[in-house]
């Protein structure tokens, strides 16, 4: 009997008719909520999940008890219990590496929109505004020769610094939970404590993952230890950020901008006036959205959840303790 997978995410019809080739797929387009009745019916008998942005539970996995496997799509996997699946021997795996040049360009973007007043200036230019030469009050920073302060120093992390030294002759510090020798001498990058770095920065980004923790690492503290021309940028998880300080940080004028393509609540609530903001670039979690890469993860996820429910390691295995070759 065919092993049975249940799709929630984004897939191609090419990479569904790869699925049903080999296992029995039940497909749930536009899942928003775990809670959704026909999701939960299917459930039990389920051997395999695939999709993302699904916050998945000890009591959902309660109601699946022949899960083998859970495919994310997306390289972040704060998202799920890690311990409590890896307890019952659930292989969780991610899709790293394909969308790391992706996210790395937003971040880049993020960093050029919010030195260049890049929207601000294009909306200005819009409603007709430009009706002199630009003044002084028009003007942004330079980003080429400034100093980046990378706060997460992993596969994204590199990639934007690897953009600011090689493309943009700046500077690199970062700070990470442990040292990276071979990027130090590749992009001359060099490693300190988190608040050297965001005293040092001109441009502070953010790419750790979300963990206990990370959780509220940037806070009132740490936007009081930047430069008040400081750019700051997210790309890594909204709560990593604490919001409330970072909204007070940019109203008081303790930081000049921030560049953010992740927030607490996502979708960002209507109240929220980070996007009001003159001096905020506020994106809808774009990070990996292009169609090139957001291809390349259903693809790897797939692979993935493949492999894994026929006995084979999978290509990106978030939890190693739960593998157990047969
Ligand atoms: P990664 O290669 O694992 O890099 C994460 C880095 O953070 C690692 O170097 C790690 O240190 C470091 N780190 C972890 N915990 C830390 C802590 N407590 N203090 C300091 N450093 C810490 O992951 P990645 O592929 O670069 O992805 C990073 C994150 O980006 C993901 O987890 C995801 O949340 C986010 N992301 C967002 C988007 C988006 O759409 N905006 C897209 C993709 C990813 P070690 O090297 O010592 O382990």
């Amino acid at each position: 009997m065919k092993k049975r997978v249940l799709a929630y995410g984004r897939l191609s019809e090419d990479q569904l008719a790869q699925l049903a080739r080999e296992f029995e797929v039940q497909t749930f387009s536009d899942l928003t909520s775990a809670d959704d009745p026909a999701f939960r019916a299917a459930l039990p008998g389920a051997h395999g999940l695939i999709g993302s942005s699904l916050a998945i539970t000890p009591e959902l996995l309660d109601s699946a008890p022949d899960l083998e496997v859970i495919a994310s799509i997306s390289v972040g996997v704060d998202n799920y219990p890690i311990d409590e699946l890896t307890r019952r021997g659930i292989l969780l795996c991610n899709t790293p590496d394909v969308l790391t040049e992706t996210t790395a360009d937003t971040g880049f973007a993020l960093i050029m929109a919010t030195a260049r007043r890049v929207v601000e200036l294009a909306e200005w230019v819009k409603r007709g505004d430009w009706q002199a030469s630009i003044g002084p009050e028009h003007f942004g920073s330079d980003v080429h020769g400034k100093t980046l302060g990378m706060v997460g120093f992993g596969r994204i992390g590199a990639a934007v610094a690897r953009r600011g030294a090689l493309g943009f002759g700046m500077k690199v510090l970062y700070s990470n939970a442990s040292p990276k020798p071979a990027l130090e001498a590749e992009l001359g990058a060099e490693r300190r404590e988190l608040a050297e770095l965001l005293a040092e920065a001109d441009i502070v980004c953010v790419t750790v993952p979300l963990t206990d923790e990370t959780e509220h690492l940037i806070g009132e503290h740490e936007f009081a230890l930047m430069k008040s021309t400081a750019i700051f940028v997210n790309i890594s998880r909204g709560k990593v950020v604490h919001e409330a300080a970072l909204i007070e940080a940019l109203e008081m004028g303790r930081i000049r901008a921030a560049g953010l393509d992740v927030f607490e609540q996502e979708p960002l609530s209507p109240e929220s006036p980070l996007p009001h903001m003159r001096h905020v670039v506020a994106l809808p979690h774009i990070g990996s959205a292009t169609f090139e890469t957001r291809t390349a993860m259903a693809q790897r996820a797939v692979d993935n959840i493949s492999l894994a429910l026929k006995g084979q390691r999978p290509i990106s295995l978030v939890n190693d303790a739960a593998w157990r070759p047969s």
